[in-house]
């Protein structure tokens, strides 16, 4: 891939390439009897070890050569987090072939889009999806078979797909005498569509390369800190981004792996923290809103959980207050995208910061964080000119790094970078220190008389309310700043507040030009596959929203 020069001098190490398949032979190696306990949608549980996992993952490969999977070739699947999507992830890029995660929540018509985009030879899913496969399967023009993850017995009598094949068939009718392949670090090992809110969606191709250095940097103390001590349950979907990693740097760390298959829901999220000792866990904040909201409504603490990282869309610092504050639960604010990996940044306080008062750490803890090591970032203006680190100044956020995108998946969307650099679409600062916060999406942000209103600091002050359970802000059109910010408010259950006392509520903390200029209230946010809250739908829906004026 390179053309670097070579020294005269070549050091004397080993060559030996970064292969995923050699993270799950470390795991079973040598944290054999570590547990993988799974959530089935089946509805029963169900516990094995890396060792045994190690096993059925050779099994599946040796059944996908059999089927004729060839290296570079791309194996999709419509999974939740579970045992067998992690047996995929081993076998599917282990064997050299191309790992195609696809999030179930996209409309079937874009699942088939991206099926048909990426030539997958083969969809690997769960029982819930049968409904979906059905309704693509006729439209998948390079898939030669659908494979069922289940047993026999739940293999349906009847299916509209013609080529429907049982996992479990497939497993035990195949040896685990199976050598992982080696081959060039730089092949392709995962692909990974963009959620796509403007077009249609792009792919991220991961190599082997980046993904094996993603999980040894995303499992450093700074960051994850994940070790053999822990028992991790990773809430974030194994179909967005592959988990922020977690599949890989959780075996490499040797740690107990908890799996919450479909059940996502505060109730089943803490019970299954409780049940199995979840000590760290990872997820967007609605998520968490779920958890924290199950745990406050009946009095429960949690006995093991200890820390989390919070990354997706900004966490709300009242979110994080009370995780600290009432569970005791470290939260560690993470950044990154599809793009990424995909891990960017992450917060975790500096030795000097340990002198500070509560509020003082508070206030660097919400922010996005310290780059992890492998990840370079600027902010630039308008003309690409780079802006200082003084944490007050914002521009756009610009990264580059061994796992962070060249180029999308068959080139879409032509040369992307930027001298070298991938431009986030983020807006951020980034302080003396090297704690990089971000102000808003470019595209979320609001153009108020040529200047710029962030969002997310308007939000996070909403949200600090104890009214309000969720907020979102938006630019409605202006005649004459252009645009000016509307403030769309969830109210928690039986709790009331007026639009006046909510725009009082801002007084001191923001600039006055910042104030928004109108206040609505709304039984719900509409929220995206990846559990963001979709600002382009608000956008659409208030856009004949007429302001107050002054
Ligand atoms: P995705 O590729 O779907 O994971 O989305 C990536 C985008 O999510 C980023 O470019 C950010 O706009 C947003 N995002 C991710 N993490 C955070 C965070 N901690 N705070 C604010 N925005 C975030």
């Amino acid at each position: 891939m390179s053309s670097l020069p070579m020294s005269p001098m070549m050091g004397q190490m080993m060559s030996q390439p970064l292969l995923i398949s050699n993270i799950l032979e470390f795991a079973a190696r040598h944290y054999g009897s570590s547990e993988i306990v799974s959530r089935r949608v089946e509805g029963d549980m169900h516990r094995y070890t890396y060792r045994e996992c190690h096993q059925r993952a050779r099994r599946l490969a040796n059944a996908l050569h059999g089927l004729g999977v060839r290296m570079g070739d791309r194996v999709a699947t419509l999974a939740w987090n579970g045992y067998r999507h992690l047996e995929a992830y081993y076998a599917v890029s282990g064997s050299g072939a191309v790992l195609h995660t696809i999030n179930p929540r996209l409309h079937p018509e874009q699942v088939a889009y991206i099926m048909n985009h990426a030539e997958d030879q083969y969809l690997l899913f769960d029982l819930t999806f049968l409904p979906v496969a059905e309704a693509i399967a006729a439209h998948c023009k390079t898939t030669k078979g659908f494979i069922l993850m289940c047993d026999r017995e739940r293999m349906p009598a009847e299916s509209k797909i013609p080529n429907l094949l049982c996992y479990e068939d497939l497993i035990n009718s195949h040896s685990d005498d199976y050598a992982w392949p080696q081959f060039d670090e730089n092949s392709a090992a995962t692909l990974c569509y963009t959620s796509g809110t403007t077009g249609n969606p792009k792919g991220a191709l991961y190599s082997h390369r980046s993904t094996v250095l993603h999980a040894y940097g995303s499992a450093m103390p700074n960051a994850l800190n994940v070790s053999s001590r822990d028992t991790v349950m990773p809430v974030v979907p194994m179909f967005h981004v592959n988990a922020w990693g977690l599949p890989y740097s959780v075996p490499l760390s040797g740690a107990k792996l908890v799996f919450p298959g479909a059940a996502l829901d505060g109730k089943s999220v803490y019970e299954l923290f409780e049940n199995e000792g979840v000590t760290f866990s990872a997820g967007v904040p609605t998520v968490w809103l779920g958890l924290i909201n199950y745990a406050t409504q009946n009095q429960l603490k949690f006995s093991t959980f200890r820390r989390t990282v919070i990354g997706g869309s900004a966490c709300p610092p009242a979110m994080m207050n009370t995780l600290i504050d009432d569970f005791g639960v470290e939260v560690v604010h993470a950044w990154g995208m599809t793009e990424m990996s995909p891990l960017g940044t992450t917060c975790t306080l500096m030795a000097k910061h340990l002198e500070l008062d509560r509020e003082g750490q508070r206030k660097i803890l919400q922010k996005q964080g310290h780059a992890v090591y492998g990840v370079d970032m600027k902010i630039v203006d308008d003309d690409g000119k780079e802006l200082p680190w003084d944490g007050v100044g914002y521009g756009h956020l610009l990264v580059r790094g061994p796992w962070i995108i060249a180029k999308y998946y068959k080139d879409e969307g032509g040369d992307v970078l930027q001298d070298g650099w991938f431009p986030t679409g983020d807006v951020a600062t980034i302080d003396p220190d090297g704690y990089m916060q971000i102000t808003d999406r470019s595209k979320d942000v609001i153009k108020s008389g040529g200047e710029w209103i962030g969002t997310i600091d308007l939000e996070n002050i909403a949200m600090a309310h104890p009214a309000v359970l969720q907020a979102a802000c938006i630019g409605v059109a202006h005649p004459k700043w252009d645009e000016r910010p509307l403030l769309v408010v969830v109210l928690r259950a039986g709790q009331q507040v007026s639009r006046e006392e909510l725009l009082r509520f801002f007084d001191g903390k923001i600039a006055k030009w910042w104030l928004p200029d109108d206040v609505v209230f709304t039984d719900a946010l509409p929220v995206g596959g990846t559990g963001k809250i979709q600002k382009n739908k608000l956008r659409d829906q208030y856009k004949e929203h007429k302001l107050p004026t002054v």
